[in-house]
């Protein structure tokens, strides 16, 4: 048995190199950088005003009221560009370029038209820089905004768009092909017979790897016979660069998937880790592709699908970071580990009154039970050898990929 934390690392260290490609910004969403991304200009390209109001020079409304003449108006898109003198104000807008001369903007509120327009009365003083965001305060031109390795969220649109980024080098989505095994299987169109189980692995294994940027083909449902596994295998894995199988890894007498790769010539790189749950977690490579033979109990798959073949499809990206982020929260119930294995448990997570965030055990029938884990937000990590962790105590965890808080 290979401990989880090395299993992981010889996941990263057989991930191949991102490959990249060139997508639309409207695109990008989600996907990992492959660039740098670098300002093409300062922010703001000019100094900016902040509010509504009038550009005025600060020492002419010391004393208030303090009555200025209008020379002109600037506009965001269409700015005043003459030079102010002392005694004037320039009725200025949100985003509007600032006029030379003038070094402090009033908000329009503290201020009264007179004079049909010409002149404004100026209310309160207001000091020098007030509302003016100053060329490149911001960020100069020739920074670096983002790296590459970051993942493309929403809130980082707005900077791509703003230097220009209307392509944007990315990785490549690996193409996973999710093969479920299993002679009970049937589809999930289809009323079970005598003995049979509807397939549930394909359909999350596919959610996962969607949420982990792949794109998926599911394959029709694989029966327990090692002539059939092969082949199926073998075909699936021309089309994929990580074929993700589900069942047939244990040690029972029908649990053939391990034999199937290793007749077909698969390298094998562990074949059992030491996790709970998700023990005979195989990970080999035939040909190009690398492979991962999950258990068949679908709590298992959830659990070992995010340790290590997310982070294989996350690493193939060139994400920076590729694994699950631990955290620490705070235990609202006791839990049991193993003396040989290390804990993956699945819990919820919620916040007390004081913002503390606990994390409480789910009540679960262990790992075939699929319908207390669909509440799972989170997976405690009990450490081997660790029997106990008593309520209150921190504890290691990490977020459920595609579940809330
Ligand atoms: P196995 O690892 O093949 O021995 O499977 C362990 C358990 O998981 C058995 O009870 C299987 O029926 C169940 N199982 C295997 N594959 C699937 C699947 N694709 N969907 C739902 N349950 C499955
Ligand atoms: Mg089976």
């Amino acid at each position: 048995m290979v401990p989880v934390n090395e299993a992981i690392g010889i996941v990263l260290q057989h991930s191949p190199k991102p490959d990249c490609e060139s997508v639309a910004l409207s695109d990008a969403l989600g996907r990992v950088l492959a660039e740098d991304i670098v300002a093409d200009s300062d922010l703001p390209p000019f100094d900016r005003a902040q509010m509504d109001g009038y550009a005025v020079c600060a020492a002419d409304v010391a004393t208030v009221p303090a009555r200025l003449r209008i020379v002109g108006e600037s506009a965001a898109g269409s700015g005043w560009h003459q030079e102010m003198k002392e005694g004037e104000a320039v009725r200025i807008m949100t985003g509007a370029p600032v006029p030379v001369g003038a070094d402090a903007v009033q908000q329009v509120e503290l201020t009264r038209d007179v004079d049909s327009g010409s002149v404004v009365e100026i209310l309160e003083p207001v000091e020098t820089g007030r509302s003016i965001v100053r060329q490149a305060a911001e960020i100069k031109a020739g920074e670096t905004v983002l790296q590459a390795g970051d993942e493309i969220s929403a809130a980082m649109i707005a900077t791509l768009a703003s230097f220009g980024y209307a392509r944007v080098k990315v990785g490549r989505r690996p193409r996973v092909a999710v093969m479920a095994t299993g002679s009970e299987l049937v589809d999930v169109d289809k009323r079970p017979g005598a003995d049979q189980i509807r397939d549930s692995n394909n359909y999350t294994i596919a959610a996962y790897a969607t949420i982990a940027g792949a794109t998926v083909e599911r394959l029709s449902l694989a029966g327990d016979d090692t002539e059939q596994l092969k082949q199926q295998i073998a075909d699936a894995a021309k089309r994929s660069d990580v074929l993700v199988t589900s069942g047939g890894v244990s040690m029972g007498v029908y649990d053939f998937t391990k034999a199937a790769l290793k007749e077909l010539g698969a390298e094998i790189f562990f074949e059992r880790v030491a996790l709970r749950p998700g023990k005979p977690t195989v990970f080999a490579r035939l040909g190009k592709t690398l492979v991962l033979g999950l258990p068949g109990n679908p709590v298992s798959v959830s659990v070992t699908f995010n340790l290590f073949a997310r982070t294989a499809l996350r690493a193939m990206q060139g994400a920076k970071k590729p694994g699950l982020i631990a955290e620490t929260a705070v235990l609202a119930r006791a839990v049991k580990g193993s003396i040989e294995r290390e804990s993956y448990l699945p819990a919820v997570l919620r916040t007390d009154e004081m913002g503390t965030l606990l994390v409480e055990p789910l009540q679960w029938g262990g790992s075939s039970d699929f319908v207390a884990f669909a509440r799972a937000t989170a997976l405690i990590n009990v450490p081997t050898g660790v029997k106990t962790i008593e309520a209150s105590q921190a504890v290691r965890i990490v977020r459920l990929p595609g579940s809330t808080l």
